[in-house]
């Protein structure tokens, strides 16, 4: 039983989906040769002055309101001074005493249901560094690409007790970040970093201990597993009364190890004062009660009611919330089709889901949604079986076709002839005299026995509502005959 209890409070820097950098219209986009997208702001360049990025703000405003922080009308650039190399200006412009909002909270549901609410301190503004890339041929070179990139950080309180947890806030706050269109959420490429801080305290106890600030890790399974190493690390050192010393450290994933980089710096060694070149941020109450109003569902209240008013199971509301892509997808079809919605969430999470990509913000579907509507439809009314439905999907990948014009096309359609199959349902019944003579002795259960021999016979293709309908008629007709010859 351990005597110490873990205290975690995340920092999260966030890419803002923008398609130029927070102070000049350099491109924001991955993956390009070395310092092709700067210009003389982002590099840095004597006289050059940053111009604020409008939709970045529009981004933030969003982000922070979604997680019921309080967004302030002034909020000030500061300088925060250091040198590093990728880092042309010797200073990153970013928000310190007024930051953009303040106060609010990200509920998350831990393993046994219960919800845990994390509170989030502050959401701010900065811009990315650049990017040191080594071993160029024995050099290292500094990648300015980067530079200059628009993020938020959202600062959490100390309100989480474990790597797991830690891990399921990173994924709440993800799926939030990804529903508002703020980031991409894509961990691959740095566009949503973690550092977590750590620290330990008698159980029981409500006073802060000496934390160590691990930098910069980039998967949810590996802040977990650092989390777990360095809770682990501290508690030996308190236990064999060392002392802890407050410090920056790397996770090294090869050896499944913190290490010590730095002691920790404190804030008055990065010498912020306001950025005399940008005069402080004003939002007006209307641009932010016209944020708010303009808020989409987010994850957590969409799968609620998915569960609530839609009826779906939480398994299948927990699917279709995945991405805002498929939940649209899926609300889409809904519309369309209209009914149950536990039918078309079905299919969705059977076919559809099985050829989607999903790519950052974007996916990509194998069919559009009038064609899931359409296709559901012809079942429902009885054209196709569901069977036949599965073909004609097939058919569809990857075509703009039209779920009518295949079954006409492939000559499909379920035997709607009713003289044909009630010819076909009497034969069935003369074959069976047995099960016939059993149901009308009260084994009515048999029913299902009839319908498939004539689905057998018509491979599949019958609509089961109709031969239900006819065997029915039959079988309790046949009994009432057969009744009516005993009278007198
Ligand atoms: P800094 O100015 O060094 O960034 P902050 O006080 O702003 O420090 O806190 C940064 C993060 O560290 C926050 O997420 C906060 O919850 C967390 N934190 C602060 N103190 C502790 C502690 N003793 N143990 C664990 N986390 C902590
Ligand atoms: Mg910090
Ligand atoms: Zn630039």
């Amino acid at each position: 039983m351990t005597t110490y209890e873990a205290v975690i409070g995340l920092e999260v820097h966030a890419q803002l989906l923008t398609h130029t950098k927070l102070f000049c219209g350099c491109a924001t986009s991955f993956g390009s040769p070395p310092n092709t997208h700067v210009c003389p702001v982002c590099l840095g360049l004597p006289g050059a002055l940053p111009v604020l990025n409008q939709k970045a703000v529009d981004l933030a405003i969003r982000t922070a309101l979604a997680l019921g922080l309080t967004v302030h009308e002034t909020s000030v650039f500061s300088r925060k001074n250091y040198l590093y190399p990728d880092l042309p200006k010797g200073y990153q412009i970013s928000q310190y005493d007024l930051p953009l909002a303040t106060s609010g909270s990200l509920s998350i549901e831990l393993e046994g249901g219960e919800v845990r609410v994390v509170r989030i301190r502050r959401i701010h503004i900065e811009e990315d560094a650049g990017k040191n890339l080594h071993g160029h041929g024995g050099d290292s070179i500094v990648d300015l690409n980067r530079a200059g990139t628009p993020l938020i950080e959202i600062v959490s309180a100390p309100d989480l007790r474990s790597g797991a947890e830690a891990a399921l806030y990173l994924k709440a706050l993800r799926d939030v970040l990804i529903f508002l269109g703020v980031n991409d959420g894509n961990l691959e490429e740095g566009s949503f970093r973690c550092d977590a801080n750590v620290s330990l305290r008698p159980r029981g106890s409500n006073s802060l201990g000496i934390r160590c600030e691990i930098k910069n890790v980039n998967s949810f399974r590996f802040v977990q597993k650092a989390i777990e190493y360095e809770v682990m690390r501290q508690e030996q050192i308190l236990a064999s009364r060392g002392t802890l010393r407050q410090e920056t450290r790397g996770w090294n994933e090869r050896d499944g190890r913190t290490f010590s980089m730095r002691s920790k710096e404190e804030a008055e060694d990065y010498r912020y004062f306001p950025d005399p070149d940008l005069p402080p941020l004003r939002i007006a109450p209307e641009v932010i009660e016209a944020a708010r109003t303009a808020l989409p569902e987010l994850p957590a209240p969409k799968r609620e009611r998915y569960r609530r008013s839609l009826g779906l199971t939480p398994y299948a509301a927990g699917v279709l919330t995945i991405h805002p892509r498929i939940a649209s997808f899926f609300e889409e079809t809904l519309a369309l089709l209209g009914g149950d919605a536990s039918k078309i969430a079905n299919f969705i999470q059977t076919e559809v889901l099985a050829g989607t990509t999903l790519r950052g913000l974007d996916a990509s579907f194998p069919v559009a949604p009038w064609q899931v509507a359409e296709l559901l439809r012809l079942v429902d009314d009885g054209t196709i079986s569901g069977k036949q439905a599965k073909e004609v999907y097939a058919a569809l990948v990857g075509t703009n076709a039209s779920p009518e014009h295949v079954v006409k096309a492939r000559g499909l359609g379920v035997l709607r002839d009713e003289a044909a199959l009630e010819a076909l349902c009497r034969t069935i019944l003369d074959a069976n005299p047995k099960q016939v003579a059993a149901y009308r002795g009260g084994k009515t259960a048999l029913l299902g026995f009839f319908v498939g021999a004539v689905m057998k016979e018509t491979k599949g293709s019958a609509s089961p509502t109709l031969v239900n309908a006819i065997l029915t008629r039959l079988l309790t007709g046949l009994s009432r005959t057969a009744g009516q010859r005993h009278r007198p």
